[in-house]
C-alpha cells in the first residue's frame, strides 16, 4: 500500500517542502517575536528597580558580548540582569560601568531570586505600617477637633488661643483626612 505523498509527482513533493520550510520560518519568526516581548517586558520592570537602587550597565561580561549588564546594587545583596541591544532604550537612567563600580559578585540565578524575595516586607510589616499610619491620623483628629465659641465652631487644632484668628470646622486638615482626591490646592 503506498501512501499520497509517495504518489505525488517530484514537483508537487518539492512544492509540499518549500510549504513547510515557509511554516517553519514563521513559526520561528512568531517564536522570536513572542520572545523579544518578553525580554522587553522583563526589561521594564529591571529598569523599575534599577531606578530605586544604585545600579550601572554595561557590556561586561565576555561570554556574551551583544547583550549588556546591569547590576542592581540592593539591602538585599546585588542582583543582575542581561539585557538586549533593543531594550537600552529603557535604561537611560542607569549610570555607564566604570573602573570603580563593583562587578557581578559571582551570584546565581536562584540566589538572585532569594535576594529579590527578601525585598518584599512580609506582611507582618506591612500590616504595622498601615496600623502606625492609621494612629498617626487618629492623632492629628484628635488636635482637629471642632470647639464652639463665640465666633462660631472653629477648629480647636487651628485656633492659636485666638478664637477670632480660628478657622472653621471642619478646617483644611480634616477635609484633606475626609477626601484627600478632592483637598483644594
Ligand atoms: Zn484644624
Amino acid at each position: 500500500m503506498t501512501n499520497r505523498y509517495e504518489e505525488a509527482s517530484e514537483a508537487a513533493k518539492k512544492l509540499l517542502c518549500d510549504f513547510d520550510e515557509i511554516d517553519l520560518a514563521e513559526e520561528a519568526a512568531a517564536a522570536n517575536a513572542a520572545l523579544d516581548a518578553a525580554y522587553r517586558e522583563r526589561a521594564h520592570l529591571v529598569a523599575h528597580l534599577a531606578s530605586l537602587y544604585p545600579s550601572h550597565i554595561g557590556h561586561t561580561d565576555p561570554n556574551a558580548p551583544d547583550w549588556a549588564v546591569v547590576i542592581v546594587e540592593t539591602p538585599a545583596g546585588q542582583m543582575s540582569w542581561h539585557i538586549a541591544e533593543r531594550d537600552m532604550d529603557l535604561f537611560g537612567h542607569v549610570m555607564p560601568t566604570n573602573r570603580t563600580c563593583r562587578g557581578w559578585d559571582g551570584h546565581t540565578t536562584d540566589e538572585k531570586y532569594q535576594r529579590l524575595e527578601a525585598l518584599i516586607p512580609d506582611e507582618g510589616t506591612a500590616l504595622t505600617r498601615a496600623e502606625r499610619a492609621e494612629a498617626a491620623i487618629a492623632r492629628v483628629r484628635a488636635i482637629h477637633t471642632p470647639v464652639d465659641t463665640m465666633a462660631g465652631r472653629v477648629c480647636e487644632g487651628c485656633m492659636n488661643c485666638d478664637p477670632y484668628e480660628a478657622l472653621p470646622w471642619p478646617c483644611r486638615t480634616i477635609e484633606a483626612l475626609n477626601s484627600p482626591e478632592e483637598t483644594p490646592l
